[in-house]
Order: C-alpha cells, then structure tokens, then sequence
C-alpha cells in the first residue's frame, strides 16, 4: 500500500474484536487495513448510490427492532421492523414485499444491529 496521503486512524479494541468474531483471527495488520479502507469506500459510494435512487428517503432514528425512515413523497414518517426472521412495514397493509421502505432499510448500516423481535 503506498504511503500517499495515508492518515493514521485508530480503531477501538471493540470493532476489531467484532471484526474477529465475524471474520475470524485471520483478519489482522494490513489486510485488516485493506479491509476496513475497502468498506469505508463501499459505504461512502453506497451512500451516494441511495441518495440518487431514493433521494425521497432518509433514516431518522432507530430503536431495537425499528428502523424509523421520513419519506418525503408519503409526506409521513414509516417504521420498518424486524419481527419473525422478517421486515415489516407499518405503511403496508397486506406485507407488500417490494415495499420500497423495506429495500432501503435493507441498505441501511442499521440493519446489522436490529434485534429480532420474535413471537414468544
Ligand atoms: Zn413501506
């Protein structure tokens, strides 16, 4: 890796023991290096990505189970749920799948962390 414009960064003892724990011990120096700058880069073009497609759309919050998005077309704010192994819509009345709130829930950061909220 060449050294221009390399800027030194740390990374907490946490991210890098989940990074562990996902990817296995293998995952260290530079290849964990190489990693992580690939998916910064991965998340910044994401991010464009959906900016240009759902542009309409934004995260504004989320809880344990719940991804909470504004959309600006509906001119309402929609929650989209982790509930069952599946997501959930409360602007869908009959589980539309192409639900467009579940897609871009789906290309969220925030979906790794949503807890399942499973029937007892
Ligand atoms: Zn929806």
């Amino acid at each position: 890796m060449d050294d221009i414009g390399r800027k030194m960064v740390q990374i907490s003892k946490n991210t890098i023991e989940t990074i562990r724990e996902i990817h296995g011990d293998e995952m260290v120096g530079e290849m964990l290096a190489s990693w992580i700058n690939e998916k910064v880069v991965q998340i910044c073009k994401k991010d464009v990505f959906l900016k240009k497609y759902a542009k309409h759309l934004e995260i504004i919050g989320f809880k344990k189970d719940t991804i909470v998005i504004k959309d600006a077309h509906l001119q309402k704010v929609v929650g989209v749920t982790l509930k069952d192994n599946r997501l959930w819509c409360d602007n869908d009345k009959n589980g539309d799948k192409s639900c467009m709130h579940k897609w871009f829930a789906m290309g969220s950061l925030e979906i790794g962390v949503l807890e399942d909220n499973e029937k007892s």
